[in-house]
């Protein structure tokens, strides 16, 4: 199966995502089934030799040999048929778990290859925990469905249809009669399934809730602690936790009844007394002889577990259908839109402009709108403005995190969106405020975007960083994996994700100022890292420092996703407007609603 196979077309999830196995499937549970029929002989072979014993009860010498014959071919025939049924239950577990590991397999490397096309700004709106669950968790559903699913209904269909033919063989009535709970544990089943169709909408809200007040709760411990008040958030979830305890008791008493009834209907002990009684009856009024009643009494309780079984594994469906639903809509994450051959441009310098660009993460709310400017080459540009102003979606657009949803940028003449992704980011570097790093060592996580990069030039990146020093105080130095030999702390973390900007040397560079914003040490660390790296670049600015904002070659002031001021500091501050009132203020970036001072 190559990672470009599509899925098959179908509405159900499930179907969709073993499409491509269910062939092989198919096998695995015939093969088990037939398995299943064969291990379950020697139980008519036993009923056999006991009615060849009986009915040859008094039998002279001559044809004593005669019946060891036939109890003999009855055991060999039994010994070969469980080893030959083992042996197909073999196959069919293999074959299954072959098909399964190629389906996991598929679509581990599947999501991967979608998820490395998937614009960035799609992770940063989204808990690394959703990944996570359909990436492990869900294709861990999925894989007991493909691996054991099949065979389980296989082995379980085959013991029961095995079973129910042969005791119809022997006698229909007595047949009948022992198969009688099975209808008993359908009906009760269906009746606890309707009680828990009715409670199911309340029991599933009360739980949704019972997660989100957790959630608040949890979040306001530290406000609770530090106020030591037993506020709002405690009392939600108190109430949650008794809504919660009420629903689920109204859910599963019904149903815990109902499910008693079905599974004592098709316990072992009910089906053997049964088939005891009513043999006992129809040997009493000579419709049978008791060694008819034999295979009755043997095979007849082998029918309650794979029965059991069955109603197990179709409930587990449902979670296996969520899973599949899961593991498909990340399959189907819409990706950034990649140029082909044709489209493929080479810019020409490295000037960059935003042309009317607009850009909306709802269609209710428009986050930027008809933004228009240039950073010519070499030069300085601060963006500043209120806090949800839209000074981050600016940034991120340049990053293609998200491309625009009217107009277009372009770097170097070039539509950001006709520039191969690995060459925006030769050209355009970024240091945010939200450093990630993989679990790898700190070589691997500095050499990131230029993996062929020399350890020396990595060092090289990593003083220019004012953070070689300290990898070298590591234990293992540049070869200590983040998060297992080392927790470095936020300062240090922005200071790897600099060497890692700086060993790219692009010449745009797009950074956030708030990186700043850490302990003393770090703080005079990456200015001074900062400084140097950005000297000769075209920065743009997420400005919060006085220096970068006065010094800088142009500030674009934001107000609720437009330009509303353009400009050097002076030419601002002469007009008097929103940028003057927050440079009176001291704070270019974060305030919420900026406040004129009264005079
Ligand atoms: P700033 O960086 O100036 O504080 P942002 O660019 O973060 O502002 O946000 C601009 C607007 O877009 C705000 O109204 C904010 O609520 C909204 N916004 C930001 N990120 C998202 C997101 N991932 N999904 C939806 N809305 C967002």
């Amino acid at each position: 199966m190559s990672t470009n196979t599509p899925l098959t077309q179908s509405k159900n999830p499930i179907r969709q995502v073993l499409g491509p196995i269910r062939g092989r499937l198919i096998i695995a549970a015939l093969l088990a089934s037939l398995g299943t029929m064969l291990t379950l002989v020697p139980l008519a072979g036993i009923a056999h030799i006991a009615n060849i014993l009986f009915a040859n009860a008094d039998t002279t010498k001559l044809t004593i040999g005669h019946i060891e014959t036939e109890i003999w071919w009855t055991v060999i025939a039994s010994v070969v048929c469980v080893f030959v049924g083992m042996a197909l239950m073999l196959a069919g577990e293999l074959t299954a778990h072959l098909a399964d590991n190629r389906m996991t397999h598929y679509l581990r490397l599947a999501v991967i290859q979608r998820l490395a096309q998937v614009p960035l700004g799609w992770f940063t709106s989204r808990a690394s925990g959703e990944v996570k669950q359909a990436m492990q968790d869900d294709i861990a559903t999925l894989h007991s469905l493909a691996a054991h699913f099949y065979t389980a209904v296989g082995r379980a269909s085959g013991a029961l249809l095995v079973s129910v033919i042969y005791l119809f063989a022997l006698d229909w009535r007595m047949a009948i009669i022992a198969l009688l709970p099975l209808p008993g544990f359908l009906l009760f089943l269906r009746r606890a399934m309707q009680s828990s169709d009715v409670n199911m909408h309340e029991f599933v809200t009360r739980l949704e809730r019972i997660n989100s007040t957790t959630t608040e709760f949890v979040s306001g411990i530290p406000v609770v602690k530090a106020f030591g008040v037993n506020g709002q958030a405690h009392s939600n979830y108190q109430k949650a936790v008794d809504d919660f305890a009420q629903a689920f008791d109204r859910f599963t008493r019904p149903l815990v009844a109902l499910m008693a009834h079905a599974h004592a209907m098709v316990t072992p002990v009910t089906v053997l007394g049964l088939a005891l009684a009513v043999g006992t009856l129809f040997i009493a009024i000579g419709w049978m002889t008791p060694v008819e009643i034999l295979p009755f009494v043997l095979v007849a309780p082998g029918i309650c577990a794979p029965l059991l079984l069955l109603h197990t594994l179709l409930h587990d469906l449902g979670s296996a259908a969520g899973a599949a639903q899961r593991v498909l809509a990340l399959l189907e994450t819409p990706i950034l839109e990649q140029p082909n051959h044709n489209q493929q441009q080479l810019p020409s310098g490295h000037e960059i402009r935003f042309e009317s660009v607009s850009y909306a993460y709802s269609d209710s709310h428009r986050a930027l709108s008809n933004i228009n400017f240039t950073l010519k080459p070499g030069t300085v540009t601060a963006i500043v403005g209120p806090s949800g102003a839209g000074k981050s979606t600016l940034a991120k657009l340049l990053l293609r995190f998200f491309d625009p949803t009217q107009g277009c940028i372009t770097l170097g003449g070039v539509d950001l969106r006709h520039l191969e992704t690995s060459a925006l980011y030769r050209h355009i570097g970024f240091v945010l405020q939200e450093v990630r790093l993989i679990h790898a060592s700190i070589r691997d996580n500095i050499a990131l975007g230029r993996p062929s990069a020399s350890q020396q030039e990595i060092e090289d990146a990593a003083r220019a960083a004012n953070i070689h020093e300290r990898i070298l105080a590591l234990p293992h130095g540049y070869s200590s994996v983040v998060g297992e030999d080392v927790q470095l702390s936020g300062g240090e973390q922005q200071r790897v994700s600099i060497a890692r900007a700086i060993l790219l040397d692009p010449p745009v560079l797009v950074l956030d100022e708030a990186t700043a914003a850490t302990d003393a040490g770090n703080e005079v660390a990456i200015q001074e890292a900062l400084s140097r790296f950005t000297q000769g670049r075209t920065l743009l600015v997420i400005a919060h420092r006085l220096d970068t904002v006065k010094h800088a070659d142009q500030i674009l002031v934001l107000d609720n996703g437009t330009i509303i001021e353009q400009g050097s500091h002076q030419h601002l501050l002469a007009q008097r407007g929103l940028y003057t009132r927050l440079w009176t203020l001291g704070d270019y970036a974060t305030i919420t609603e900026p406040k004129v001072p009264s005079c």
